[in-house]
């Protein structure tokens, strides 16, 4: 029975329990701004239930009062998806408490999961039953299987494995109205009509609260190889890719392109980083993996990266001689999204456009970018191997960091309309947010917009999940 009299809040408290119903400011705080500090909002309250039972009356209290719920994983997100707008109408709904591995079943290869296990968490819990979960990215101690989800999340090992969506097979989310979907299927062949959970994939939170997934685990890789090599441009790259593709297979998982501006801020921001191999333009930094013991993979990967220099592919080359120094080339690859935010102003890109394409759009970036904003610095790194780059632009050495700021629009434009006319998309791995949404409408076309409010409209009819984000 709902008391019509009773405030949201009360009701809410009922759900939860009044500990877990936050309504002061300086506990509302950390829940109103996005880890960059870019997104700042209002709410009326964050609501922390422990269970997917909790979510559907929480959810469903909301919905009856027509307040806006925003789901908040590990606020790590890039778009500002996860903080609500300046109203204060919302109710955060942060999983906080849901962190419970369900199950592990080693035959069928699969983790059953709540949505707010770390990926670090997973990640250990796979390997804890002796096998993997190959999603990886920098943010992984913080970010939850629940924001992987929901963002779709890309991340290192892409290449090999596949984005998230191919990484899911069962869901659970709980509904705008508050019933809950029991897809917590561990199934790789289900041809039942319709592949729902994928609707709640990528979502962003606007089309349910996922509570729960299954994910498919892999053998764990039993040999590895990390290398990093310099080439002078980018179309060596592209070739290098090729050449390793074709001599290893699908055993090579991560192939991350790194300018040298990259390197050096990454370093500037961490100095005991190292610099194996200084003095040139570009960097690649690869990795493959072999789940056979006996592993030739190694000497492979060796005359693979010696071919690739012997045909002037490769410049130089050192190939990791533990895993220590392989750590460190990671970290210097990973802490440059830190680096940049530690440095000073600048405009991100997380673009993808065919792999083949991307020598081409760069240099038609670079020109039409160089015209219109003298000076600027290009700090060009990101999962090359996908297509994908992190296509970001740095004010000069010294600039008034609000003037530069002044130039995001049209620099977007700039890149977004490039990006486009080479089939490519302007949001690859970080999603939609608040920040893209208006570069949504632009960029895709009236029949794909139509079906995505379709969707929206039948699933979130009175519009409470997480409004305002993806689409306007
Ligand atoms: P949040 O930030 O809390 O939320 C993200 C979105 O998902 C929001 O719209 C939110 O409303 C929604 N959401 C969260 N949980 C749920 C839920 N349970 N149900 C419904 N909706 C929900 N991303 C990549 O793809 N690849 C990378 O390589 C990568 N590298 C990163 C590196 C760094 C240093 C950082 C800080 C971030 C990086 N990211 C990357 C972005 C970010 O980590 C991912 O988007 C991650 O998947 C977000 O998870 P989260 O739990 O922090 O989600
Ligand atoms: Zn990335």
């Amino acid at each position: 029975m709902i008391d019509i009299h009773a405030t949201l809040e009360s009701r809410l408290a009922a759900i939860v329990g009044a500990a877990h119903v936050l309504c002061a400011d300086a506990d509302l705080a950390p829940y109103l701004v996005d880890w960059r500090g870019r997104y700042r909002g209002r709410a009326r309250a964050v609501v922390r239930p422990r269970s997917t039972a909790e979510v559907s009356a929480v959810v469903a209290a909301c919905a009856a009062a027509r307040t806006p719920i925003v789901p908040q994983g590990g606020n790590t997100g890039q778009c500002g998806g996860a903080t609500p707008d300046g109203s204060g109408a919302a109710v955060v709904l942060s999983l906080t408490r849901m962190n419970r591995v369900r199950a592990v079943d080693r035959d069928n290869a699969t983790l059953t999961v709540d949505a707010r296990v770390t990926l670090a968490a997973v990640q250990q819990a796979a390997a804890d039953a002796g096998m993997l979960f190959p999603l990886s990215l920098a943010a992984e101690g913080s970010c939850t299987i629940g924001g992987n989800l929901s963002t779709n999340a890309g991340g290192t090992a892409v290449l090999r494995y596949g984005n998230t969506r191919e990484l899911v097979l069962g869901v659970e989310a709980v509904l705008a109205d508050g019933r809950i979907w029991d897809g917590l299927r561990g199934l790789r062949k289900d041809n039942t009509g319709y592949d729902l959970k994928q609707l709640f994939i990528g979502a962003e939170g606007t089309l349910g609260v996922v509570t729960g997934a299954v994910l498919k685990l892999f053998p764990a890789p039993r040999a590895r190889a990390t290398a990093l090599a310099a080439v002078a441009d980018v179309d060596a790259a592209v070739s290098l890719l090729h050449e390793l593709k074709s001599s290893l297979g699908d055993r090579l998982v991560g192939f991350e392109l790194m300018s040298a501006l990259s390197v050096a801020l990454s370093r500037r921001h961490l100095p005991a980083l190292p610099d194996p191999l200084p003095g040139h333009a570009w960097y690649v930094l690869l990795q493959a993996d072999d789940c056979t013991a006996d592993s030739p993979l190694a000497a492979q990967v060796e005359r693979a990266l010696a071919a690739a220099i012997e045909s002037g592919i490769v410049a130089d080359a050192v190939i990791a001689q533990s895993d220590g120094q392989a750590r460190e080339l990671w970290t210097l690859r990973e802490n440059i999204a830190e680096a940049q935010r530690r440095d000073g102003p600048n405009v991100k890109h997380d673009i993808s456009v065919p792999v083949s394409a991307i020598p081409r759009f760069l240099g038609e970036a670079a020109v039409a970018l160089t015209a219109a904003l003298p000076g600027l610095r290009f700090v060009t790194f990101g999962h090359l191997g996908d297509g994908n780059l992190h296509y970001n632009l740095a004010a000069p050495e010294g600039a008034d960091a609000e003037a530069f700021m002044a130039n995001a629009a049209h620099a977007n434009r700039i890149v977004h309309d490039l990006v486009a006319a080479h089939g490519g998309s302007i949001s690859a791995e970080h999603g939609v947010g608040q920040l893209k949404r208006a570069e949504l409408v632009r960029y895709k076309s009236a029949v794909e917009l139509d079906l995505m409010h379709a969707i929206k409209t039948a699933l979130d009819p009175y519009g409470v999940l997480n409004p305002g984000k993806v689409l306007a």
